[in-house]
């Protein structure tokens, strides 16, 4: 199914794509300089590209991934980056487990990932990673190097997740950091250092884009970091079996969440609610 690309201004597009079959949709991000471009997750095949492509032209190429899963930067082969770049531990996972998890999904489902291959990162980082941009197409000057895009490892999600933080525009490229409802934890240890990381950065964020839900103000910042810490108190309040208890369903531990996803289809309510019980399991199970 076809996607969708929105301007947001400045040089700044999102595209958005649905996951049929898995739930919700997966954004990429691409910012459009006067002499370059760059371009934040991949999505899942080189036709997610297409649009990002056109407005890219001859303009050099960086691509950041956010992560290594799957939905996030299998459609590399459909721009000619110059360089790649990612989490040490986001190549890592590429190199072991992309093809292995491209061959699967080649068999469960073809059309998604057509043409799609693993392309590795060139350029890897620990902690953070700087990126000096040459300018912006409103005008705006950049010149004098303050126009930077910086890499933040923030493991939570996952252990190579990192965001894209563009200080100067105050766009936050969050990756599955951030998600519209809440995001989907699988490296619970980490998810105090991934609550206060997040909203030491809400303070000056204008503008954030989520690897999954719509394109938010910093409220979706603050939203994410009371979700995440409901669920630190609710591993805090340890019963026997508590996820077995109502105090940690979604309703009793963040209503607003709870009255989010109520708006949402019917198959992504359900997928919402299998992603929060499963983070309960998983924080209950480290806390
Ligand atoms: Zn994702």
């Amino acid at each position: 199914m076809e996607g969708t690309l929105k301007e947001l201004g400045g040089g700044l597009y999102t595209y958005t794509r649905p996951l049929t079959g898995y739930g919700g949709s997966v954004n990429g991000s691409l910012l459009v300089l006067p002499g370059e471009a760059l371009v934040v997750d991949t999505l899942c095949s080189p036709k997610d590209m297409d649009e990002f492509a056109a407005l890219i032209g001859s303009r050099a190429t960086t691509v950041v991934y956010t992560h290594a899963d799957w939905d996030h930067c299998l459609g590399t082969g459909g721009l000619k980056p110059e360089r790649v770049i990612a989490h040490e531990l986001t190549a890592q996972r590429l190199t072991e487990e992309g093809q292995s998890t491209l061959d699967d999904l080649t068999l469960k489902n073809p059309e998604l990932v057509s043409g799609a291959s693993v392309v590795l990162p060139d350029t890897t980082f620990r902690d953070t990673f700087t990126i000096p941009l040459s300018g912006c197409l409103d005008g705006e000057p950049g010149e004098d190097g303050s126009l930077t895009a910086e890499l933040i490892h923030m493991p939570g999600h996952t252990g190579d997740s990192c965001v894209c933080w563009i200080p100067k525009l105050g766009v936050l490229i969050a990756g599955d950091a951030v998600e519209d409802p809440f995001p989907s934890v699988t490296l619970a240890t980490n998810i105090g250092l991934w609550a206060d990381k997040l909203e030491e950065l809400g303070k000056t964020v204008s503008l954030v884009i989520p690897g999954h839900g719509n394109v938010s103000g910093p409220q979706l910042i603050a939203e994410n970091v009371r979700y995440l810490r409901g669920l630190m108190g609710a591993a805090r309040r340890n019963t026997p079996h508590p996820w077995l208890t109502p105090d940690v369903s979604l309703e009793t531990l963040d209503p607003g969440a709870a009255k989010r996803i109520s708006r949402m289809s019917r198959s992504d309510q359900a997928f919402y609610k299998d992603v929060h019980e499963e983070n309960v399991r998983r924080v209950l199970s480290v806390l």
